[in-house]
């Protein structure tokens, strides 16, 4: 039974340049919206204990605290279950509120610190709106803050990344999340490639970003736990290791995808679809054993503490190191043991692209 929540907030003030998330600039439609999302968690939900719940959008943080804590409150909560919502460093004005709703931890959407870079890509903040927000978080009593950050934005250099790194250390926050830039069809910058700045880093200095950003970030006391996220001791995120870990989750709102019984599903319908008819828009994938497997080892080799090759042979009968050898044998520089099975390495994670694939495609 899933002991996490993934609700999904698809409302923006505007588009950034390079998203391709579903949100809609539609906040007139904010609190139909929450009706609609409170119908479906009470049809839904099944009252299992909560371990996470996680607002992510979309600008979550759009949603009036008040509406926020209704939503929770429909949900039986661990003592210590962790409460995410995603935040725009532009939205940081009643985090009090927020705190007392039940939110225990943010990730705020910063994505650099450098002023030019976010006008460029379309970010509505600035960095001293990220420095306010992250001010105002602590002294509302938020003990459990993540960063986003993007690498490979256009104009940036190792340099510049570095300052964002260093911002980050000062700020003395426990978590960050980083992200290479990728240009997706169906954002602006996919839609209108005549606006695609001219600058934008080519996959060799993305490579040499997401180096320096795991040295950086490895010395100054955070562990790089799954391959875009880094943690300071005990504030790994538990609601993405769920994910990770091959775990079951719920899926509320437009867009929100969910795992419950080996079915894969997701919520496929516009905003005012969902809005007059929360319950019919499901799409389900009922996985094969063999799709249950893949996505094990494809999830696994994510985390830093890589696949447990007794997990897979107690859920699926199956002896990896026999089944896989060749592969193992392939990608020997790049793959470790562990004492449960195995990671990938620095150079692993560089190429996990090409490893995982052959995972996948070499069990045909
Ligand atoms: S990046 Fe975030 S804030 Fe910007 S449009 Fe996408 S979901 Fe909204």
């Amino acid at each position: 039974m899933p002991k996490s929540v993934y609700i999904h907030i698809p409302f923006c003030k505007s588009k950034c340049a390079y998203c391709s998330f579903v949100s809609f600039n539609k906040l007139e439609l904010i609190e139909s919206y929450a009706d609609a999302l409170l119908s479906e968690i009470s049809a839904k939900y099944q009252g299992e204990a909560l371990n996470t719940l996680y607002f992510g959008g979309g600008t979550p943080s759009l949603i009036p605290s008040a509406i926020l804590k209704k939503i929770i409150s429909r949900f039986n909560l661990l003592d210590n279950c962790e409460v995410t919502l995603e935040l725009n460093p532009d939205d940081a004005e009643d985090l009090k509120d927020l705190y007392s709703a039940g939110i225990n931890r943010l990730s705020i959407g910063s994505q650099s610190f450098d002023d030019k870079i976010l006008k460029q890509i379309g970010r509505r903040h600035n960095s001293q709106d990220i420095i306010r927000a992250v001010k105002l978080a602590k002294d509302a009593g938020f003990k459990n803050i993540s960063i986003d950050l993007i690498y490979g934005l256009p104009n940036q250099d190792i340099k510049i990344l570095r300052n964002d790194l260093q911002k980050v250390l000062e700020l003395d926050i426990q978590h960050v999340s980083t992200y290479g830039l990728k240009i997706e069809e169906d954002s602006f910058w996919g839609r209108n490639p005549k606006y695609l700045p001219k600058n934008i880093p080519d996959n060799d200095a993305q490579a040499d970003m997401y180096e320096e950003i795991n040295s950086f970030l490895e010395r100054n006391g955070f562990l790089r736990y799954e391959i875009s996220n880094f943690a300071k001791s005990g504030f790994e995120s538990r609601h993405n290791l769920n994910y990770w870990d091959n775990g079951e989750y719920y899926g509320f709102g437009v867009s929100a995808h969910g795992y419950e019984k080996g079915i894969r599903y997701s919520n496929f319908c516009t905003l005012e679809e969902y809005i007059n008819n929360p319950l019919s828009h499901r799409e389900e994938h009922v996985l094969s054993p063999q799709e249950r497997l893949e996505e094990e080892i494809f999830l696994g080799f994510r985390k830093r503490a890589g696949i447990s090759v007794s997990r897979i042979k107690e859920r699926f009968s199956v002896d990896f190191e026999q089944e896989y050898a060749d592969i193992l044998e392939k990608y020997k520089d790049f793959i470790e043991k562990t004492p449960e099975g195995y990671t990938l390495n620095l150079k692993g994670v560089l190429i996990s692209n090409i490893i995982l694939a052959d995972f996948i495609s070499g069990n045909d």
